[in-house]
């Protein structure tokens, strides 16, 4: 074996353990929270452990959101039934909280495990 290929042995190994260490330190919660009004997205907030309070009023109504390290869940609302301050506190991705009468729609999007099986389409 040439030296030359010694060295780049190494480096293809230092590369791809590196790139393995960047993967594995990666946190596991890399989930954003999306909130829709009437349909396009009004706000993109990183679920990373720090408290985010959007408060959402338009003509059809008032809703306050909130964003920390527990999920996200709707703190108040003045929607008729107060449907969705009964969803509670959401983490998992794929959940929503549905406010009908306000064409507000909140939702959870990101992986939740880093593995492979994460990226799925
Ligand atoms: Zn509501």
């Amino acid at each position: 074996m040439k030296r030359l290929d010694v060295y780049i042995i190494i480096a293809v190994l230092i590369i791809s353990g590196g790139l393995f260490a960047m993967f594995s330190l990666q946190p596991q919660v890399d989930q954003e929270v999306v909130i829709s009004l009437k349909g396009s997205e009004y706000a993109r907030v990183p679920i990373d452990g720090k408290e985010h309070i959007y408060e959402i009023e338009t003509e059809l109504g008032y809703n306050k959101i909130i964003v920390n390290a527990e999920g996200v869940h709707i703190e108040e609302a003045d929607c008729p039934d107060h449907e969705c301050i009964l969803f509670g506190t959401l983490s998992k991705t794929g959940q929503s909280i549905i406010c009908a009468p306000h064409y507000l729609v909140i939702e959870i999007v990101g992986n939740v495990d880093s593995g492979i099986d994460g990226v799925a389409i």
